[in-house]
């Protein structure tokens, strides 16, 4: 029997990443293969796929008995990316490549059986992780390379088959082979202008102020209105991803399996699922391997809801926990798995089913109780978190005329006054671990930061129960952002204001 060689490679738990050690032993007895250490009913096909890919390019597998380890046992270990590793350690423990050239390397990627190495998920989070085990050498799939060299000092090498990685063992150079065409990835959205829309004075003042205080935004209004034009357009204001988020971002995008190229996205993602998705698909989930959903895929940047009193309960339900803790855990057999899920939602519902209830001049032909029931679909805990409520109107012809005379302004100027407005939202919440007002909860607004002017119109209106305490935290939060976005402290007229984005206009001159 000869000495055991030993392979790195990375378990994934969502973005957690935790270090495991192929160890394959090549010793007398019957010639078979043998799989220990918690493995899933992946890795028993991983074995068939190795063999059969050694088989591929003219090498052996050992006629003996070769025992295949994974440690930690205790650890769940679900994918196929240990296939290069289990190879390595196969070839090196029977002496068919050194066994000192898997020192210090991880390895990560699937072989199929004709000996090609292909693409897997998780590539950067399991590299990031290798890399605080003070791992500096990887071997992954060359079409991930450029996602592996997102790695700060992390010596990337990239095989497209088999044969590289043999070459690679005996210490022969492999030439990095061209990138291949991104497969799988998502278009970026086409960078949408603030000044492709035509009016709406109201709503893109709505959005301005979601982007500044990061408030999750609910638009109402009749179909044809513009509400996902304008939802598409908040990625646009926000301020770029910082290092740190854009990993984040990255990590989550990498488990997904979409292609990440070679650079680190600059800007918030943007997340639309259709109403007909299933709560997996929304919130994350998948038989073995747990992929993130929508709601981590907008993990720093937008989901939007589009018609979200078509979604089933079960999925808006499912939401309600990932809005206040700003992570989604999925609970499998094998253990709990964790994702971000840090979004700024935006909402956007018909008024009816029909969609012409409340329309000046139109005939919405929904009984009374059904566009009730419509408006109850979206819960009171989701609503609770919902600062702004903001109903579209169908502009009249005279006014989209004059309108379309007047200059719009564009994304990039809308988008100076959020940075600003951030910049002095952050500087007052230094030290708080809040950044932005929508993160701010109530009790700091009302006892920590000074009252503004207007606050006793507040009071009135809660003590006349036309405000519930929740209300009057979610006006203060806006009449911050009012006030940052003109550079100044909160003012009567911008608790005014304030009443009126939360509840749409008509409701809140009552209050006001
Ligand atoms: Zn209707």
């Amino acid at each position: 029997m000869s000495t055991p060689a030993t392979a790195r490679s990375v378990a994934l738990n969502g973005l957690e990443g935790s270090p495991v050690e192929i160890e394959v032993a090549v010793g007398a007895g019957l010639p078979r293969t043998v799989l220990v250490g918690l493995p899933d009913t992946s890795l028993y096909e991983a074995r068939d796929r190795c063999r059969a890919a050694v088989a591929s390019c003219g090498l052996r597998w050992p006629d003996a008995l070769v025992t295949i380890n994974l440690t930690p046992a205790t650890l769940p270990k679900a994918g196929s990316h240990y296939d290069l590793g289990i190879v390595a350690a196969v070839l090196a423990a029977a002496d068919l490549v050194p066994r000192e050239r898997l020192a210090g390397t991880v390895f990560m990627g699937e072989l199929g059986l004709d000996g090609r190495v292909r693409p897997v998920r998780g590539i950067l989070p399991g590299l990031l992780a290798a890399h605080r085990q003070n791992l500096t050498r990887c071997i992954v799939p060359a079409a991930q390379a450029g996602e592996a060299r997102l790695v700060a000092g992390m010596a990337v090498q990239g095989v497209s088959r088999l044969q590289d990685l043999v070459e690679l063992l005996h210490g022969r150079p492999v030439p990095d082979p061209l990138p291949e065409p991104a497969s799988g990835s998502d278009p970026v959205p086409a960078s949408a202008d603030l000044s492709d829309i035509v009016g709406q004075i109201d709503g893109k003042w709505a959005l301005e102020v979601a982007a500044a205080g990061r408030h999750h935004l609910f638009l109402h209004g009749p179909p044809g209105v513009g509400k996902t034009m304008l939802a598409e357009r908040l990625p646009g204001l926000l301020p770029d991803l910082s290092v740190t988020e854009a990993l984040d971002v990255a990590a989550v995008a990498s488990l997904a399996g979409h292609d990440l190229a070679d650079q680190l996205p600059t800007r918030p993602p943007y997340a639309d699922p259709h109403h007909t998705a299933s709560v997996a698909s929304l919130v994350g989930g998948g038989a073995r391997f747990v992929r993130p959903g929508a709601i981590s895929l907008a993990h720093r940047g937008v989901l939007f809801l589009d018609e979200a009193a078509e979604f089933s309960p079960r999925a808006l339900e499912a939401l309600r926990r990932p809005l206040e803790l700003r992570k989604v855990t999925i609970s499998r057999s094998s253990g709990a798995v964790e994702f971000p899920s840090d979004f700024q939602l935006v909402l956007a519902a018909n008024p009816c089913p029909c969609g012409l209830a409340g329309t000046p001049g139109a005939n919405c032909t929904c009984p009374p109780h059904t566009v009730r029931r419509y408006r109850d679909r979206i819960s009171g805990p989701i609503l609770d978190r919902i600062d702004i409520q903001q109903n579209l109107a169908p502009m009249s012809r005279a006014s989209l005329r004059l309108a379309a005379r007047t200059p719009a302004e564009g994304s990039d100027r809308v988008a100076q006054r959020v940075a600003a407005a951030r910049e002095r939202s952050g500087a007052r919440l230094q030290g708080t671990g809040w950044t932005t007002n929508g993160e701010v909860p109530g009790p700091y607004l009302r006892k920590s930061l000074p009252l503004p002017d207007g606050f006793d119109l507040l009071e009135t209106a809660l003590g006349r129960g036309l405000l519930t305490l929740r209300g009057v935290d979610k006006c203060l939060r806006l009449a911050w952002t009012i006030a940052d976005l003109q550079g100044r402290s909160p003012r009567a007229d911008d608790v005014r204001a304030a009443v009126g984005m939360r509840r749409g206009d008509s409701e809140g001159v009552k209050v006001a």
